[in-house]
């Protein structure tokens, strides 16, 4: 039988913000789809054969995480330039496919994984292994390369030889005409979201953020932030880079680390803006005009920005969510370690963000930072026609910290990957 049910006593609906007592949901593994969400008259359930008891358990639809790279393991380990620069190809894939089983068996069902990082577009051929039943993990939504501008992100080293003798991160374009052009190679590559950087460190780095030679001091030198981050398109060149996205239907992601470069990111139609770590309510009430998602990627800001991360970062993330903007979870994972995604549910509870919308994000904010029905697919809550995606633990996650670090049950497409807290069909 290609359906079974599961029955359960508690599920996290996202759409009301809080549980429902005794619903039982019918999936079917030849689609991989939910057909049917009922609530029962009791807690009791008629187990059929094939069916799954989740009752006594807190479930949850598949969390999403919205910024990820599948091609980075944590800097704890090695910094990026070094990963790209001393890492050969096969190593860097075996870990991404060991990331993703460890992320689907953390309850991630779904990654928005936002650059290749010197990968090329082995992320879209990585989504495309998981999704023909090579190997585990959550369905990917990929960028392959990353739209910036010449010289903009790339590993830049002063041994350079005049060149980039590193493999390029991004698909550097100038001007409006090669935008339009470079958004035509990325879907044409196999993306699913356009990323652009907005703004970057231009200067020299070798790991960043230490940067820069220690220069005999003078007046202004060394400057107090010795590789600011500044503009690396124009206004005109980022509207063409949306435009030409939303000619395929494309939805768009903009890296911004300047209120500058958000501010404009937003302007040009931006769908995503990720970190923004200087902001001003300004920014923050346009991004809620547009429903710009905003993904403030708190699990890298609180290792790279720790300075301000307390005393600015955080307040700043529960101003967003007090001005209605709408959020999405995820913490540019892969710069930590794949299987730690839910440090960014923490964090933003740790801002004064309500868990209960903090699960909403991480499930139906994370199908809009997909691009929402321009996906194709629907996923991150419970009704007919959705994909099955199901997820359980122990404790109450609206009240629980930590509750999501020990999931119980994994269901991706009507298909069980942990069952009692233990990996199935990773023979
Ligand atoms: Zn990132």
């Amino acid at each position: 039988m290609p359906q079974y049910t599961v029955h359960t006593s508690w599920l996290f609906d996202p759409k009301l913000k809080s549980a429902r007592q005794n619903v039982s949901v019918t999936v079917n593994t030849v689609s991989g789809l939910i057909e049917r969400v009922y609530e029962r008259e009791s807690a009791d359930a008629t187990l059929q054969p094939g069916d799954i008891d989740l009752r006594g358990k807190y479930v949850l639809p598949g969390l999403v995480d919205a910024h990820t790279h599948v091609f980075l393991h944590s800097y704890d380990e090695a910094g990026a330039l070094k990963q790209k620069r001393d890492e050969s190809m096969t190593e860097r894939i075996v870990r991404a496919v060991n990331h993703c089983r460890t992320a689907l068996l953390a309850g991630y069902t779904t990654y928005r994984d936002l650059g290749s990082e010197g990968m090329q577009e082995c992320d879209a051929s990585l989504r495309d292994a998981i999704a023909r039943g090579l190997t585990p993990g959550p369905r990917l939504f990929v960028a392959t390369r990353v739209l910036a501008s010449t010289g903009a992100f790339e590993c830049r080293t002063e041994n350079a030889g005049g060149g980039h003798c590193l493999p390029a991160s991004a698909d550097a374009v100038d001007g409006p005409a090669e935008c339009r052009q470079a958004v035509r190679r990325r879907i044409a590559a196999g993306a699913d979201v356009i990323k652009f950087f907005a703004d970057y460190r231009r200067r020299i780095m070798r790991s960043p953020p230490a940067v820069q030679h220690p220069y005999k001091a003078s007046v202004l030198h060394p400057p107090a932030e010795p590789n600011p981050d500044y503009l690396v398109f124009d206004d005109e060149e980022m509207r063409m880079i949306v435009a030409e996205a939303a000619l395929a239907r494309c939805p768009v992601a903009a890296h911004c680390c300047t209120l500058e470069g958000a501010l404009a990111a937003v302007e040009a139609g931006a769908n995503t803006i990720e970190h923004v770590y200087f902001v001003s309510d300004e920014l923050f009430t346009r991004m809620a005009e547009k429903r710009v998602v905003f993904v403030p990627t708190l699990a890298v800001a609180e290792k790279l920005h720790s300075a301000r991360f307390r005393s600015a970062i955080l307040p700043q993330t529960k101003r967003a969510f007090d001005l209605g903007v709408r959020l999405a979870c995820g913490g540019d994972t892969g710069t930590y370690r794949h299987g730690d995604n839910v440090r960014e549910l923490e964090l933003m509870i740790e801002a004064g963000i309500p868990a209960a919308d903090v699960l909403e994000a991480c499930t139906v904010g994370g199908w809009e930072s997909c691009g929402g029905d321009l996906c194709g697919r629907r996923f991150g809550w419970f009704e007919e026609g959705l994909q099955a995606d199901i997820i359980a633990v122990e404790q109450d996650p609206t009240t629980v910290t930590g509750a999501l670090r020990d999931i119980s049950f994994v269901m991706k497409d009507a298909t069980v990957w942990k069952l009692d807290g233990n990996p199935q069909g990773m023979v």
